[in-house]
């Protein structure tokens, strides 16, 4: 056994990794996690004993698992009540627990599937887990994980597949023994194949109607004959049940032979994290030791020498396609040599970086201001599909607007352009090192990464980069290399590129049909004309250019000293009668970030169904706005939100406090000169319509708009809001709105993070000056008031909005106070702390302590206490709504079009089993004269 340890590489990773290759080939890395407030050295001892004690037990305690599941449950759990062992509650207080997590990568996937078995990697990557010799029953692992908080899944690529679980730390050990023992000695047993063949067929199922799986396995169908990048990797019934059958082949036979020929200890890698602990070490290295080794000479599994793919007649063509969803998109694709050994380089990254900018210049800024194109994405995903062996994908996605699809050569044309441009200028060092300092900036300060993500990814870095970089290899960019970045731009011509166009259309003129998924499309030769433009001397438009020096890049990382005693709760530190701030200096997680939030309240919005309406446009105008000035400070993590609030703007900032005041500045400027053409107006308008539509189609929106309807008083229905957008408004009317909106106002924020207060106080300055509004002539309700429903049973059911869809939806109100589900843990990001606060300035209740007031009421009341107050207000006496939104009946839908009209609810009469209940046929005549609950509500 050799061992190694490898350091910490940041000041904020609190693991420690120690890297070891057993003697049976199988390599793996434990990594040590040190984060949390409660790595105390009793801490650890204490999960220690408990291990020991669990190691013990587990001896005769082998189907242990499956009995004690389900049955014994008693029916309290009904009433949302959780069951807490006073035990373990004692040891959890305080204690904010992370996870453990382990993840296994083999290096076979897809590619390595027979071709008379497609989808046998993927059907044998489920198989594995039907339990073990040593654990023999089929779901026993899932219900362990499931009774200690855990989770497990699996997933097979081209060239690797990984499978990971997380659990709590105390049955961490019980768990990494269970799992280990599918790899060790899995059953697959020949009973449990046709049972397993139905899971990889619904997997396949559900990816048929989707767009990029369907763009996919078409793009794979494109490859050299007998290239595995045309393979079916997915499987389904036909591939590895009835087509076996007919050929007869002995599908269990063949799982077993794959099994033994390539999941082999010397093809594995592992990697597994949890807080530092000995003996866990130890249990890992008789487990892994325990890993079968095949004979060491057979080859890996290995395609490199399969070059090419796309080197076909097939590339380089226009493909139509009809896609499942409506929606018009280009992608130009290209096929280059494997980029996976530049990792350090990491050249379509410093590529992709510059063709999907949304500044000034960029491509998507181009094609915006000519309204054709919605978004733009470009790259690699480094998925086993997009880089491989044999290849690497590069390929820019575009969502085109109808006008866009009308000029997708133009669009085309647009995008080789800026190509062209990069080729001539060349790779540049000073755009390199920007990228360079974003992501060591991201990397070195990232907050939590969840455990089982985290060993996810780093067992698979151990499959493709040297020990050094199993923890940096995939994320950071270390050396700036022209040559390589220049070979692999050199390669993005038109000559070596394949267009699909996908569009509704379509339909009707595509008469090809994909294998797999039945995907319609049509090859036709690129247009002589553009080939001809395009080989020519390519003349560049003007207005593309390199994006300038982003000054939104963080570079102080200090932490700033305290100027007013620590707190633990927010306090309001500025108040006028324009607004208020509450501050926070962070004093625990003490990282170099910050949040700012502002809720800017207005009397206005809710004065009418319309002003709702202008409000939500003018904050989706307000985003497009701010699209390309603050794209710069996005990508330098910097991140900010617009809400439409019910009574006000919600502005959220967050990030490196280093430039964070700029961005804030950003959006207060934007604000203040709020401005819209005739164009954009019309098309948000046209947008927000969609966006209600598809609210008011789905049951369970409806419903929920419906209930809120009948319990908030004088709240505005998205019924009547659709009507108010379909009645039709103009830009006039917008900038009205948006003058007596700025006219009178209520600013309200929140700073926490690494910020003074001084610092702090100059945000709601900024805000009060800026925006030069009138205070308020009266206050403003944050909330709507709550009606208190007769202590009655009631019931409202409507007729769904949607034609096509099946599902109806039910919900059950009970009015009664909150009670909320609680669990005694600590944040473990500052984010949700700042989250917590937020949510009692934004209602005005500022109760900063309310968690530990719940708490410490449920503590006063008993368990049974407790569900007897549940059944008290489940009973006939209760105050009771139900809302239903009823499916049509297909005798109902006589018009012949596919949407359905949605700006009118129909009542229906409650059916006759719900008698008793008392049926809502007129909302506002219902509501009129119920008392409402008074509008602060603070649990005593
Ligand atoms: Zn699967």
């Amino acid at each position: 056994m050799k061992q190694q340890t490898l350091c910490a590489v940041s000041p904020f990773d609190f693991t420690l990794s120690r890297y070891v290759v057993l003697d049976n080939g199988l390599r793996a890395l434990l990594i040590s996690d040190y984060s949390g407030p409660s790595a105390s050295g009793d801490e650890d001892s204490d999960g220690e004993d408990e291990g020991e004690e669990e190691e013990e037990e587990e001896e005769d305690d082998e189907s242990g698992g499956d009995s004690e599941d389900g049955s014994e449950e008693d029916d309290d759990d009904d009433y949302g009540v959780d069951e807490e062992d006073d035990n373990e509650g004692k040891k959890k207080k305080g204690n904010a627990e992370k996870q453990s997590a382990a993840a296994l990568c083999v290096g076979v996937g897809s590619f390595s599937d027979p071709s008379d078995l497609p989808g046998l990697a993927h059907f044998l990557e489920h198989m594995v887990f039907m339990g073990s010799e040593k654990y023999p029953s089929e779901n026993g692992f899932d219900a362990f994980l499931k009774k200690h908080g855990g989770s497990d899944n699996a997933s097979t690529d081209c060239e690797r597949t990984i499978f990971q679980f997380d659990v709590q730390r105390k049955s961490f050990k019980e768990a990494l023994d269970r799992w280990a023992q599918f790899f060790i000695c899995p059953l697959m047993i020949r009973d449990a194949i046709d049972r397993e063949v139905e899971a990889v067929d619904s997997e396949y199922q559900l990816a048929k109607p989707s767009d990029s799986h369907r763009k996919e396995m078409l793009f794979g169908s494109l490859a050299k004959p007998g290239h595995p990048m045309g393979k079916f990797c997915w499987g389904n019934a036909q591939t590895l049940k009835q087509e076996p059958k007919q050929k007869k082949i002995n599908v269990y036979k063949r799982l077993r032979a794959f099994w033994k020929k390539y999941y082999s200890a010397h093809y594995m890698t592992l990697a597994v994290q949890s807080k530092g602990q000995e003996n866990l070490f130890h249990l890992l290295y008789i487990k892994s030791q325990s890993i079968r080794l095949t004979e060491i000479d057979l080859p890996k599994a290995d395609f490199s020498d399969m070059l090419d793919p796309f080197d076909t007649p097939a590339f380089n063509k226009l493909y139509r396609v009809v896609p499942v969803g409506k929606v018009h998109a280009l992608n130009i694709t290209w096929a280059l040599p494997p980029q996976e050994k530049y990792y350090r380089v990491k050249p379509l990254h410093y590529i992709s970086w510059l063709i999907g900018h949304e500044g000034t210049g960029s491509i998507l800024s181009v094609l915006r201001k000519k309204c054709w194109a919605l978004a733009l994405f470009g790259g690699n995903s480094e998925t086993g599909f997009d880089q491989n062996t044999t290849y690497s994908i590069f390929s820019i996605s575009i969502t085109l607007t109808d006008e866009g699809f009308q000029n997708f050569y133009q669009v085309t044309h647009l995008v080789f352009q800026y190509l062209k441009m990069l080729q001539t200028l060349g790779p540049q060092k000073r755009i390199y090192e920007e990228i360079q300092k974003i992501e060591a900036n991201e990397f070195h300060y990232q907050e939590q990464i969840d455990p089982i993500e985290y060993v996810e990814d780093i067992c698979e870095n151990m499959q493709l980069f040297p020990k050094d970089d199993f923890l940096t290899g995939d994320q950071l960019m270390f050396e700036f290399n022209p040559e390589v970045i220049s070979a692999a731009l050199s390669l993005l011509t038109p000559e070596k590129a394949n267009l699909m166009l996908l569009s509704p259309e379509h339909e009707g003129q595509c008469p090809l049909r994909e294998k797999w998924f039945g995907t319609q499309y049509s090859i036709e030769d690129i247009e002589q004309e553009w080939k001809e433009r395009w080989t020519g001397n390519l003349e560049l438009s003007g207005d593309l250019h390199l994006p300038a020096e982003n000054k939104f890049i963080a570079t102080d990382f200090t932490l700033k000293p305290s100027d007013c005693p620590d707190t633990e709760f927010p306090v309001r530190i500025a108040d006028s009668d324009r607004g208020c701030l509450w501050y926070k200096k962070d004093n625990k997680f003490k990282i170099p970030k910050a949040y700012i939030r502002f809720h800017v309240i207005s009397p206005v919005i809710q004065q009418s169904a319309k002003n709702v309406v202008m409000f939500d446009l003018l904050v989706n105008i307000l985003g497009h706005n701010l699209a390309g000035p603050a794209y710069e400070a996005e990508v330098a993590q910097l991140e900010y939100k617009l809400v439409a609030g019910e009574h006000g703007l919600v502005i959220k900032v967050k990030g490196f406090n280093h430039k964070l005041p700029l961005l804030f500045h950003v959006i207060i400027d934007h604000l203040a000169d709020f401005a819209a053409s005739p164009d954009v107006f019309s098309m948000f308008a046209e947008q927000l319509k969609k966006t209600y539509f598809n609210i008011l189609i789905k049951p369970e929106k409806l419903g929920k708009d419906v209930r809120l309807l009948i319990l908030e008083h004088s709240r505005w229905s998205m019924v009547e809001k659709y009507q108010a957008l379909t009645a039709g408004l103009n830009i006039n009317e917008l900038m009205e709105f948006s003058q007596s909106f700025r006219a009178e106002l209520y600013a309200e924020g929140l700073v926490q993070g690494n910020f003074s207060s001084a610092e702090s106080k100059l945000f709601l300055q900024y805000v009060t000056e800026k925006l030069q509004f009138s205070k308020l002539p009266a206050e403003v309700p944050v909330m709507f008031r709550v009606v208190e429903l007769p202590l009655k049973q009631h019931i409202c059911k409507v007729k769904s909005l949607n034609k096509g869809d099946a599902n109806s939806e039910v919900t059950v109100y009970y009015q009664v106070i909150a009670l909320v589900k609680l669990k005694e843990c600590e944040d473990t990001h500052l984010g949700e702390e700042v989250d917590r606060n937020w949510a009692e300035v934004v209602t005005q209740q500022y109760v900063f302590d309310r968690l530990n007031r719940e708490i410490e009421a449920l503590k006063q009341m008993t368990r049974t206490e407790l569900v007897s107050w549940f059944k008290e207000h489940r009973g006939q006496n209760s105050r009771k709504l139900s809302v239903h939104v009823r499916v049509k009946g297909k005798e109902e839908d006589s018009s012949g079009s596919t949407y359905g009209e949605v700006s009118k609810l129909t009542f229906l009469t409650a059916s006759p089993k719900m008698t008793g209940s008392i049926a809502i046929m007129d909302i506002p005549a219902f509501i009129k004269g119920l008392p409402l609950f008074p509008y602060h509500k603070i649990l005593e």
